[in-house]
Formats: C-alpha cells, structure tokens, sequence
C-alpha cells in the first residue's frame, strides 16, 4: 500500500484532538494486526483502544459541546466545507486504504469516498437550513414557537462493509446541528474512519468536536457508548442482532437511537419487464462490494413467463465477472471480509442445495486459477454463484447473504410475489422491474419497506432519506430528513400581559 500522503495512516485513538494509544494500562493486547483481506498482509498495528478510552472520549466530546454548539450555523458549515474538500483532494490515497483494508475493487472505493464526502457537503448547506415554527395561538395572552436545539454528545458504531459513507453519514449531519461525537469504527476497517478524522484535524474542526476509538473489544466500548450517562444519543450502521443489544442498552438511560440494520432485499421482476434491464441492474445491486451491502439483492423473484429468458442472459452475463484483488483494475469481485464470512455463505449454499436448490454457477469452493492477482488467500474468496429453484423456507432466502450468491425463485401472480416480498422480519430495500405505471405504484406501496427502487437499483445518494421497517431499523439518514435525528424540538410558551 503506497500513499502519496504516507500522513495519513493512523493507528492512535483520537480523542480531545490528540492521537494516543489506549490509556488503559491492562489492556491486552496493546495493539492489533488491520490485514489486507485478500492477501492476509499486515496492513498496520492498531493501538487496542478500550472501555477506558471510550470513557475518556465521551467526556472530551462532552467538555467540546458548549462551544461547538455555540457556533453559527455558518461557522460550522466553514469547518464541514473544509473538510468535505479535504477529503475530495485525498481520495485516491482514501481508496486506497479501503481497498487495501476492506476488499472492495478499487472503482468502487473511489465511488465511496465521493458518496461518503457528499454526506459531509450536504449536511454544511443543511446546517443553515434548521428552522423552528411560530403556531399560532390558541389564546390571546400566549405565543407559541419551537425552536430546534442539538440532541448533546452522540455516539456512532460502524461497520466495515462501508467504513467511511457509513462513517460521514452520522458525522456530518451531527457536527451540522451542533452535535459532538465519538466514532467507534469496526475493527476490520479501522484505517478509513482514522484517515478521515485526520483530515477533520486537517479541516480545523476543534478539539474534542470529533474523537475516535479503535479497539477490538466491541462489546465492551459499544456498552460505554450506549450507556455513559453523558451520552444523547446513539447512532448504529450493523447487524440486527448487535442493534438490538444496543437498543437494550439505551433504553436504560432512555438515549435517542438511530439504527440501520439489516436487509432481505427482494427483486420482483414482472412478465413485462425490460429483461436486459432486469439482468443489469440485478447484477449491479447483488455482486456489489461481493454481495456484503445492506440493501443488495438477497432474493430474485421473477415471473415464470419469463423465467428461462431471464436465466439464460443473467447467467451469460455473471460468468464474465472477474474475481480477485481489489487494485486490478479489472476485477469486479474481490474477497470476503473474513474466512469465516466465506465458511458462513458457503454453509448457506450447501443448505440451499441439499434442500432442493440446483446451483447454475459456482456454489463450490473458490479455485486459484480464476483469481486475479498475485499473493491471494484463496479462502477469503467466493466464486460468483446462481442458484436455482431455491425454496422460501430455506435459510438462504431468509437469512442476509452477504456474499455473491444470487438465490432465483418463481412466481406466478402479483398477489404472490407480494406475500413472498413480505414475507421477512426485514424492511430496508425492496426493487421491482416492470413496464407497467399502475403496477408499479401499487406494488411500491404494497411493499414493507423503508425504500423502493423501480426499474432502478442505484437509490442512495446523500439526498435521500435511507433507512428501513420493520427489523432494519429506526430512523433516516440523508436528505433533508436525517439533521432532524441529530435535532431535539423545544417549545417555548410566551405569556404575554
Ligand atoms: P457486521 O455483520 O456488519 O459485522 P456487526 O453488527 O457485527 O455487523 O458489526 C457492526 C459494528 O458493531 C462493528 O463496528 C462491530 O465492531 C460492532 N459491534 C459488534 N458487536 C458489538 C457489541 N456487542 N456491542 C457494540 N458494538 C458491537
């Protein structure tokens, strides 16, 4: 890995505006090993930041908050413009690091670091933006308003999938409304969140405004974010399992919470649709980032008109796609994030197939001769796979995949494509492919879930709400919606005489 800003690569907690190792003398291990998924390389020795530290950053966030929230609008936009293009200047050495940490091809990482940076610009032109309401009165000698005021310290886990859009996408909106914070970033991907904060540091943003632990006690620093009593509110990118534990947690101290969780995304692909169209965007959404994005396909479900044309052009166009190491321009897949992700969806396959599924595509170990690049571990990588005739009660359809396995189901009336879509405890994202308004309309409004793409898979961007029903979680993030997560009304009472 080499950066034109070697500055860049951190391995220190950030808190209060300096970089330190864990404070907590105890700790064991002192650091520990951020690898390269796809060739096992030791990236860096992270300083093993835990519970002690997270306590040290809630209260630095705490003694920031006065001051922070004090600012104009306008002042702290200064700082978030600063830093947004800070962040647009170094994205290729901020790709870099995320392929080199997470996997992904680098395109993609590219494409990530803009979206990630568009969260910080967005929410700059928001924090001027935040109004309150005159009502008017219900008796003479009253005037009633709100104004809108920073929830307080906040709190952010994130996850590796998207180390640093999942990371912008909470900072900015609550640096915006005048909120501080501490990031607690995951500990397969913690080089792109510290990167990030440098060029915080870089940006100007003042001490204690934004602090950073790193650590792979988990639990032990998700508890001290979700309940130090300092602490507002709390804001999680993960898995509905962990999600659930932090809602328990903050519900002790009846903390704001925002939760992204996971999905069970369904493709409904009708008897009219424009197949080719079909095909391109089922691909683009389900083999992104290898299969390990919330809202990527988990299921197709397709009309069986056209089952055997739609087959035959999905199965055409997946075979040409090139899996390997991220930095070959040409690759398209690159590795899981840990071997035990690749055991997890291989498991899910083998019980697919012994359950009446037939794989199209791969569904076997991956080989070395059809991985691209030079020193892979073969066992983070799983083969592009299709299978066929998957039945709805197995784990495969029921479960989040997370890896590039593409499960094809059938259906024969609207009513049913529906009832199967709902058929989950999860509510993020749905898509649907068909011809036809009317259609698409009152199956968009039939679906249980927080986001609907019709005819299209590319739905996110900073300037939309993104969140889900259901199991995937509470709250919105992005657009002219996701400031007021960060936001408490307050309603004030004039009497007057
Ligand atoms: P994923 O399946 O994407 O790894 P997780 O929910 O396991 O999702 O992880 C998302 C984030 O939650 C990561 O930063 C991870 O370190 C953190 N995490 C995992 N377990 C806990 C826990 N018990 N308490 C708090 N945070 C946790």
């Amino acid at each position: 890995m080499k950066l034109q800003d070697p500055s860049l690569l951190k391995t220190q907690c950030y808190i209060a505006g300096q970089w330190q190792d864990t404070q907590n003398h105890t700790a064991t291990p002192k650091v520990f090993a951020v690898t390269n998924p796809a060739t096992g390389e030791v990236l860096a020795q992270v300083t093993n930041g835990t519970h002690c530290d997270a306590e040290q950053a809630v209260l630095a966030a705490d003694a920031a908050l006065r001051d922070w929230r004090g600012l104009t609008a306008k002042e702290r936009a200064g700082y978030l413009q600063k830093w947004f293009a800070l962040i647009m200047e170094n994205q290729t050495d901020l790709a870099l690091l995320m392929t080199s940490e997470q996997g992904k091809p680098i395109a993609e990482a590219e494409a990530e670091i803009a979206y990630a940076a568009s969260f910080i610009e967005w929410f700059a032109e928001e924090a001027k933006r935040i109004y309150g309401d005159i009502i008017p009165t219900n008796h003479d000698n009253k005037r009633l308003l709100t104004i809108k005021q920073p929830v307080g310290v906040v709190t952010a886990i994130t996850p590796w999938n998207f180390p640093s859009a999942m990371l912008t996408r909470k900072v900015g909106p609550a640096l915006a409304a005048g909120c501080t914070i501490v990031i607690k970033p995951a500990a397969e991907t913690p080089l792109s969140a510290l990167a990030l904060v440098a060029l915080a540091q870089r940006a100007g943003i003042p001490a204690g405004v934004i602090n950073v632990i790193v650590g792979e006690d988990s639990a032990g620093i998700g508890e001290v974010l979700a309940t130090h009593p300092k602490v507002r509110k709390i804001t999680f990118t993960g898995s509905t399992r962990v999600g659930k534990i932090l809602l328990g947690l903050a519900a002790q101290s009846v903390k704001r919470v925002s939760m992204e969780l996971g999905g069970n995304a369904p493709v409904l692909v009708f008897a009219d649709a424009d197949i080719e169209q079909a095909v391109t965007g089922v691909i683009a959404s389900k083999y992104r980032n290898a299969g390990q994005t919330c809202i990527c396909i988990n299921r197709v479900l397709v009309h069986e008109d056209i089952k055997e044309q739609f087959t035959q052009c999905l199965l055409e166009r997946v075979k040409s796609l090139l899996v390997g190491l991220g930095t070959e321009v040409s690759v398209t897949i690159g590795p899981l994030i840990t071997q035990q992700a690749v055991t997890r969806v291989h498991a899910l396959v083998t019980d697919a197939l012994a359950n009446g599924a037939v794989a199209l595509l791969g569904g076997q170990a991956m080989t070395a001769d059809k991985l691209i690049g030079q020193g892979l571990k073969q066992q983070q990588f799983y083969p592009p796979t299709i299978l066929d005739n998957v039945q709805p009660d197995t784990a495969l359809v029921n479960e989040e995949i997370f890896g590039p396995v593409l499960p094809l189901m059938t259906f024969a009336t609207n009513q049913e494509a529906i009832s199967i879509a709902n058929a989950t405890e999860y509510g993020l994202a749905a898509y649907i492919y068909t011809s036809d308004n009317s259609n698409a309309w009152r199956v968009s409004e039939a679906l249980e879930y927080g986001m609907v793409g019709v005819n299209e898979v590319g739905i996110t961007s900073e300037v939309i709400p993104f969140g889900g029903i259901k199991e995937s979680g509470l709250g919105r993030e992005g657009s002219k919606y996701g400031i007021d997560e960060y936001l408490e009304t307050k309603y004030i009472c004039m009497g007057l005489d």
